[in-house]
């Protein structure tokens, strides 16, 4: 069994992006985080992201609105970003705290400037595959692992499970993409799909995107499968000091024995997420200057 090492694979992208940075002419990418609220999962994400730019050299401009903000207002602050010439990606903290409306809000994001890839457009550019888009950062995560793990899928059966917008739909049609590394033949599992596991079973490689802890068992998968799990899920551990762990959709202990490939929870897809942040950055930038 491989263990695919998430943060291995990060760093070198983190190091490939450093040089890029390095070497652009002219004013270096200009990233903006808008946090609204204290969650602190959300508080830890944007300084992980601030964290990861200023490794790479990439400029990041945190704002904090209060969490009393306007919906009408966070649209305007995202116009006046959109029209700001110096940023070149804007990233809005997910979840945003009720009653704002997020999928407006990530709307509202100009779509060349929508570095998370949550807009319709860039969504749209997937099915078409039009690669002058932004790719939603977790999905272009997992196929980064795959392929940087040297799992071609051409051939191979891909089940995914999950149909979120974020997840699930756009790491389902990367698979189906006809072009070098994809082109796999792709099934996707649902709430509603009758028998999860018969098909689990057939997955030459299994995508775990239902955020349920532990929920794919080794008699789920099909011996020598590759296993990516992208799940986050806290679990109460009252041996830890924070009284929880993380693991993810995947009972890793099991299925370890059983899988070619596999990602660890946490340490496999977590850290290629704030990567393909960077990298989508790094894109906007040299879309805009061209
Ligand atoms: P989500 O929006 O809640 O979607 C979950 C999907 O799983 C839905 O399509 C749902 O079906 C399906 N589902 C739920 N229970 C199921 C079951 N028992 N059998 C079959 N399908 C089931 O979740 P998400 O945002 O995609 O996130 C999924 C997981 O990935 C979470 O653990 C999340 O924390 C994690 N995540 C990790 C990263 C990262 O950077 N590693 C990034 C994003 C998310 P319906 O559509 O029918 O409801």
């Amino acid at each position: 069994m491989q263990l695919i090492d998430g943060n291995a694979i990060a760093a070198s992208i983190i190091a490939e992006l450093k040089s890029q940075v390095a070497a652009l002419p002219g004013r270096k990418p200009c990233l903006a985080l808008v946090r609204v609220g204290e969650d602190p999962a959300s508080v830890s994400y944007v300084k992980k992201k601030e964290k990861t730019a200023a490794e790479i050299g990439i400029e990041s401009r945190v704002i904090l609105p209060p969490v009393t903000i306007a919906q009408a207002e966070l649209e305007k602050l995202i116009d006046d970003l959109n029209a700001d010439p110096t940023v070149d990606g804007i990233l809005v903290q997910s979840p945003l705290p009720k009653p704002l409306d997020e999928l407006a809000v990530f709307r509202r994001i100009a779509a060349h400037k929508d570095v998370d890839g949550f807009h319709t457009l860039n969504l749209g550019k997937i099915a078409q595959e039009d690669d002058t888009g932004f790719v939603a950062c977790t999905p272009a995560g997992v196929m980064e692992l795959l392929a940087r793990s040297g799992t071609d899928l051409k051939g191979k059966h891909v089940v995914v499970l999950g149909r979120s917008l974020i997840v699930g739909k756009p790491v389902a049609l990367l698979a189906l993409q006809k072009k070098a590394g994809a082109n796999g033949t792709v099934t996707v599992c649902h709430s509603g799909t009758a028998d999860v596991a018969a098909l689990t079973r057939q997955a030459d490689v299994l995508i775990a995107a239902i955020g349920r802890a532990e929920f794919v068992k080794g008699d789920m998968v099909k011996p020598g499968a590759v296993v990516i799990d992208v799940g986050i899920n806290r679990v109460a551990d009252a041996s830890k000091k924070t009284g929880y762990k993380l693991v993810g959709d995947v009972d890793f202990a099991a299925v370890s024995q059983v899988a070619s490939k596999i990602t660890p929870v946490p340490g496999g897809v977590g850290p290629m997420t704030v990567c393909m942040l960077m990298q989508n950055t790094l894109k906007a930038r040299r879309l805009a200057a061209a």
